[in-house]
């Protein structure tokens, strides 16, 4: 197996990877960053970002990623496609495996894995995986032109995602457990107003059938009341749009994470606790989790990955 040392391993590609990778090349340290599975993390599966300050036309997530990645890349920042499959955070410099063929160690380590879409746990969710079910409404919305599709959740995320398919889609049904949307205000507007989206408020998707695919889901609404009624929907896809889980499994053994698997940081900084090693974006941020706010802890974990390498003399 071949070994390289970096100063500065990033470990992910979404907002906060590549704005630390824009910072720690302005500052010489020529990180090297690995962008993992999915390339540009999860903005690249939206569609209209028009709330990432600098855009008053709004932006596409893709662009918008490969706009920052080309930043990296005018100062220097080694981007690299490449996942790391195994860390070893007992002592610097720390040790990680590259698809399982590269061993690399790091003086510091910035954490920017972002975090992934969950799924209800249905076993028709694996049954019917790319035959109808999917997370990601801009991968797969073009599939179901004309077609009848549900989007499961009441958030920002399943609001957006019924809206983009609803251009798409003749129908969109917005299943939601709830008997309201937790959906910002403007959202909510947006999905109550629009002639495609039907919401289905305190219904639960529990099962899908079809022959060679989706063709529909079985509904239960106000489940566990005495007026619970159960009935079947026809529908081509099904959509999730219920939260996303933090990709913070590999840190475990050393870093500290609350119950769902955020990584826990000093407030207020990037710190993990583990000298050198950083978190930034999603995977350690509960409570905002939007691109500016990824942007700017991957700023900040860049600053403190610059620091400490100064302080211990290894710049
Ligand atoms: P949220 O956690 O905000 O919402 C998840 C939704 O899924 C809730 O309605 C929740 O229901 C529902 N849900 C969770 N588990 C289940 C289940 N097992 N069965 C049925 N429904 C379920 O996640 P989002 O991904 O929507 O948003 C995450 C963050 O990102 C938020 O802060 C959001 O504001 C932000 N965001 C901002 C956007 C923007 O500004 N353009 C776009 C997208 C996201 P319940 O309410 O009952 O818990």
């Amino acid at each position: 197996m071949t070994t390289e040392h970096v100063k500065c391993l990033i470990i992910g590609s979404g907002p906060a990877g590549y704005t630390a990778a824009i910072y720690t090349s302005r500052a010489n340290i020529a990180p090297v960053l690995y962008e993992g599975i999915q390339p540009g993390g999860q903005l690249t599966t939206t569609t209209e970002v028009e709330n990432f300050p600098g855009y008053p036309e709004g932006v596409t997530g893709p662009v918008l990623m490969d706009d920052l990645r080309k930043q990296a890349e005018r100062f220097g920042a080694d981007i690299r496609s490449g996942l790391i499959t195994k860390a070893d955070l007992d002592k610097a410099p720390y040790t990680f495996t590259v698809d399982e063929e590269k061993e690399i160690t790091a003086d510091t380590v910035i954490i920017s894995t972002g975090a992934e879409a969950k799924y209800l746990g249905l076993p028709d969710e694996k049954k019917y995986a790319g035959m109808g079910v999917s997370a990601c409404a801009t991968c797969d919305g073009f599939f179901y032109r004309k077609k009848t599709v549900a989007v499961i959740g009441g958030g920002d995320t399943a609001c957006e995602e019924a809206i983009y398919l609803a251009g798409l889609a003749s129908k969109v049904y917005l299943v939601v457990r709830k008997s309201f949307l937790r959906a910002s205000k403007i959202m909510q507007e947006r999905v109550t107003n629009h002639p495609n989206i039907t919401i289905l408020f305190e219904h639960n998707a529990v099962g899908l059938y079809g022959e060679n695919g989706v063709e529909g889901m079985h509904v239960v609404k106000r489940m566990g009341e005495a007026d619970e009624e159960r009935y079947d929907v026809p529908i081509d896809g099904f959509f999730l749009a219920i939260g996303h889980k933090p990709n913070s499994d590999l840190f475990k053994p050393w870093v500290k994470t609350d119950e769902v698997g955020y990584i826990l940081t000093e407030p207020g900084t990037p710190r993990t606790g583990i000298p050198g090693v950083f978190a930034a974006g999603d995977v350690a941020d509960p409570h905002y989790r939007q691109a500016i706010t990824a942007a700017g802890s991957g700023c900040q974990a860049a600053i403190e990955a610059e620091r400490y390498l100064s302080m211990k003399g290894l710049l």
